[in-house]
Order: structure tokens, then C-alpha cells, then sequence
């Protein structure tokens, strides 16, 4: 069984396009996402909808539920907050129905999945070697997916052995030699220096996977950002991935 797995797609329609249509190529079995579908970006409507359309099992964000006004938008920072309040303005019916109806954790095909960490699946981020380890501390599946960094990661745990790093494109996974935790980076607004949207294939079968990155048009996505009045350093980080 072949997975794609999307994370903080962030209301980047250009970029959730470019990672669509190499799915329409490649043709997993199901698409697993992680949460954060809307916030920072200018297209919210189009990308639950088109999220919604894809995704077999997706997960609610901190950004998502900032939106939908479950929580509290102080913990936010002033440009997310602003564009979690536009978002608010703009956000049709359909697509608050469907992120109101999602969990910010899941258990899929004895994987575990979590917007953020296991321990607090709305904002904790997985980033070190303490936040990995307690990570598979609080979880027992062999394979453990998280989002809400924006980085793509690769951590195994052998034993006690941790093993955790930065997963650029076509860093390859083996899965099945002790435990494993992944983000897949982020579709819409990646934060570790390369631009292009990121995401991750998994084929659970024969225990491999990929970490891959698209091109897109950011320029697009800017564009719309500043006729919309969304704050232009978010803008702006689009084209530094940061
Ligand atoms: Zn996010």
C-alpha cells in the first residue's frame, strides 16, 4: 500500500496544486494528512476542498482550530493571528464544516499520526533529540507521523538508539528495522531554506519511503497574499522556505 503524506498546506493553493498533480501520476493507495489546511495563506476555501477531495484521513491544526475559534489566537503570533482572523472573514460554510469535524490525532494502519506531538497533538513541535525520544516514549506504533514544524525529519529509534536528522529531497526511508518517526514537511510554507512544497511517499508494503519536494509557482501565492492585505513577511518567507 502506497501512501502520500501532505502536512501544513496553509491555504497555498499553487503549492497543494504542484503536490496534486504529481499524485495524480504517481497514484498512492490513500493520502494521509497532517493537519494545518488553512492560516498564513490566501486560498483557504479551495485548499479544504481540495484537501477534503484527496485525503482518506486528515487531521485538524493548531492553525485550523485558531480559525474555527476552538482556541485561543493569543498564542499566535501577530502575522498568524492576522491571517487567522482574515481567514475567519473569508472561510465559506463547507469548509468550516469539514475541518470542524477533524481530530488532531489518528490511528491508521497501525500507524500513529498527530498534527504536532503525541503528548500535545495541537502544539508541541517534534524538533530535538528530547522532544523525538518522548515522542516514541508516549507512542508504541513502529511507524509515528507528525507535522506542525514545517521541517521534514527522519528519526529512528533501535533499541535505545535515536538516530534524527534534517530530511532533504530524496532522502530515502527504511522502514521495519526498529521504530520510526517522520514529518514530512510542509506543503505550503516550508521552513528548512528550500522553497518548494514538500511531502513524503510511503509504500508500507515493502517498507520504503521517499521525501520529495516540488517546485511551484510561490510568486502566484505572493501575489494573492499581498492583494488580500495578509502581512508581507509571510509573504515574503515563501520564496526563503523559512
Ligand atoms: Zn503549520
Amino acid at each position: 500500500m502506497r501512501v502520500a503524506v501532505i502536512s501544513d498546506i496553509h491555504g497555498n493553493l499553487h503549492a497543494l496544486e504542484a503536490v496534486l498533480s504529481a499524485l495524480e501520476d504517481d497514484r498512492p493507495d490513500a493520502v494521509w494528512c497532517l493537519g494545518d489546511l488553512v492560516g498564513y495563506g490566501p486560498r483557504p476555501n479551495p485548499c479544504c476542498a481540495k484537501t477534503a477531495a484527496w485525503a482518506d484521513v486528515c487531521l485538524v491544526g493548531n492553525h485550523d482550530l485558531g480559525v474555527l475559534g476552538s482556541i485561543s489566537l493569543e498564542a499566535f503570533s501577530d502575522e498568524a493571528a492576522a491571517s487567522a482572523r482574515w481567514t475567519q472573514e473569508v472561510l465559506n460554510e463547507e469548509p468550516r464544516a469539514y475541518l470542524e469535524a477533524l481530530e488532531p490525532a489518528a490511528k491508521v494502519r497501525g500507524a500513529e499520526l498527530y498534527h504536532a506531538s503525541p503528548r500535545d497533538p495541537v502544539w508541541e513541535y517534534v524538533i530535538d533529540e528530547l522532544t523525538i525520544r518522548a515522542a516514541f516514549a508516549d507512542t508504541s506504533a513502529p511507524l509515528v507521523l507528525v507535522g506542525h514544524s514545517h521541517v521534514p525529519i527522519v528519526a529512528g529509534l533501535d533499541g535505545d538508539q535515536l538516530s534524527a536528522s534534517h530530511a532533504p529531497e530524496g532522502t530515502e526511508i527504511e522502514l521495519g528495522r526498529g521504530r520510526v518517526l517522520l514529518n514530512p514537511g510542509s506543503v505550503g510554507q516550508p521552513r528548512d531554506g528550500d522553497a518548494r512544497a514538500a511531502w513524503l511517499m510511503l509504500d508500507l508494503g515493502a517498507g520504503t519511503g521517499e521525501f520529495r519536494r516540488l517546485e511551484y509557482p510561490v510568486e502566484r501565492t505572493q501575489e494573492e497574499m499581498r492583494e488580500r492585505g495578509l502581512p508581507e513577511t509571510l509573504a515574503e518567507r515563501l520564496e526563503h522556505g523559512l
